[in-house]
């Protein structure tokens, strides 16, 4: 449905989180939902990392990490971007100005296409697209967000530990919100949207009505 009152104005909505918070399935519900183009930027970061390993690149070096942003075309649909190891990497590099400035540019111009967009990520609100209309900051607990991480791994028929998992998200969580560079932090004109005890049904829904709370539209 489009914001009929908003038509012309640039309708950006910016969903930010940790991993695993839900922020991913808010962000898809609210495109569908508006019939606005969606872009998930971890994607950005995971296809970076996949570039890495495929050309022998050096996870550890930023050079080399900024070299494999040179991605003319990413595909968007390979499922080898959603595997643990390319985001494990993904979360290395990340920390790493030169990945991030790279990046900035591809990110830019999708928020600030006509009509607007939904992003996802971890620094929508703050740095891609401070402008943005709306501003959601997705997150649960730690063991909530590492015991649905564990489900999705255990269906892809990974043999996995949930003790694993947590250690895993807790590093992750250090490393968004302790890089000197575009620090996960929630933006001061977010609003939080705590999934830890809903369904993804129920987080839609909060969504929603967060949304419609700033722009007055159903
Ligand atoms: O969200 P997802 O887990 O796919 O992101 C992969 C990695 O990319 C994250 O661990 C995070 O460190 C990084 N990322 C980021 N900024 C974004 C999106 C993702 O630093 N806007």
């Amino acid at each position: 449905m489009p914001f009929p009152r908003e038509r012309d104005k640039q309708m950006i909505i910016a969903v930010d989180g940790p991993a695993a918070s839900g922020k991913g399935t808010i962000a898809k519900a609210l495109a569908a939902h508006y019939g606005l183009p969606h872009m998930d930027t971890g994607l950005l970061y995971r296809a970076v990392a996949l570039n890495l390993l495929e050309t022998d690149g050096d996870p550890d070096s930023e050079f080399s990490a900024a070299r494999a942003c040179d991605i003319a075309q990413i595909d968007f649909s390979d499922p080898q971007l959603k595997s643990e190891a390319v985001g494990g990497i993904a979360s290395r590099i990340s920390t790493y100005p030169m990945v991030r400035d790279a990046l900035f540019e591809r990110q830019r111009a999708f928020a600030a296409q006509e009509g607007g967009a939904v992003l996802d990520g971890r620094d929508i609100g703050t740095v891609i697209a401070p402008e943005a209309r709306v501003k959601l900051f997705v997150t649960a607990a730690p063991q909530v967000r590492a015991r649905r991480r564990f489900e999705e791994l255990k269906m892809m028929g990974m043999n996995v530990h949930y003790e694993d998992v947590l250690a895993d998200i807790h590093a992750r969580d250090e490393r968004d919100a302790g890089r000197s560079a575009a620090p996960l932090r929630q933006a001061e004109d977010a609003i939080v949207i705590d999934t830890s005890e809903m369904s993804p049904d129920e987080a839609v829904a909060a969504a929603l009505d967060a949304v419609v709370g700033i722009v007055g539209l159903d």
